[in-house]
């Protein structure tokens, strides 16, 4: 795994993802290494440099420009850019144009989650799996719905991470926000 310091950053761009919910997400995704990956929202890089890593050919789409930017640095700095394509638009233009694919990871959907589930599943393999990760109370009840309603099978987990800080007197749990990470099959 990239630690998150090994990433460039950028304020008026989120990410990357943490460290450990990077792991859960990869985890959860199940690859062999032959996948073909969307990643939607791919801010600073954090999902689609771990894919870079350990599959065939990597999406990675936002509407941000400076999002797009700080992803290509990222890339080349840890030297992955050779099965990565970016892409700066929005998911739903973007994904219309993309050939079948076995993941898509939407990190980020403005609002239109609903939507851009049901369009990713339109273009998910048959055995493929779309896995959203959400900030928002409101994002994970879209995306649990929207999967009961398309008939996919569908999990989802609530992670806590506490990371140990060495303080003075000891050691010091200091706690991130809570992330669920929510997937769906057929
Ligand atoms: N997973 C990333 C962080 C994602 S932040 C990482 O680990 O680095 C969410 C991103 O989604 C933002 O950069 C935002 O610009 C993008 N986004 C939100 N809605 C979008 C849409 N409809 N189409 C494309 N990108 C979108």
């Amino acid at each position: 795994m990239i630690p998150d310091e090994e990433f460039i950053k950028d304020d008026r761009v989120p990410g990357p993802t943490k460290e450990e919910i990077r792991c859960l997400v990869l985890c959860k995704a199940e690859i062999k290494g032959d996948e073909i990956i969307a990643d939607i929202g791919c801010g600073t890089g954090g999902f689609t440099l771990e894919f870079a890593k350990r599959t065939r050919r990597v999406y990675a789409i936002d509407k941000d420009p400076r999002a797009v930017e700080l992803t290509r640095k990222n890339l080349l700095k840890h030297g992955l850019t050779d099965n990565v394509k970016l892409i700066n638009d929005d998911a739903e233009s973007a994904l219309k144009k993309l050939e079948d694919l076995d993941i898509i990871i939407i990190g980020g959907s403005g609002g239109k989650l609903p939507k851009l589930i049901g369009l990713a599943a339109e273009k998910l393999k048959m055995d493929g799996k779309i896995i959203v990760t959400s900030i928002l109370l409101e994002t994970k009840i879209e995306a649990v719905q929207k999967f009961k309603k398309l008939g996919f099978k569908l999990g989802i987990i609530d992670v806590n991470i506490a990371r140990g800080q060495i303080i003075k007197r000891g050691t010091m749990m200091l706690a991130n926000n809570p992330v669920s990470i929510i997937w769906g099959m057929r």
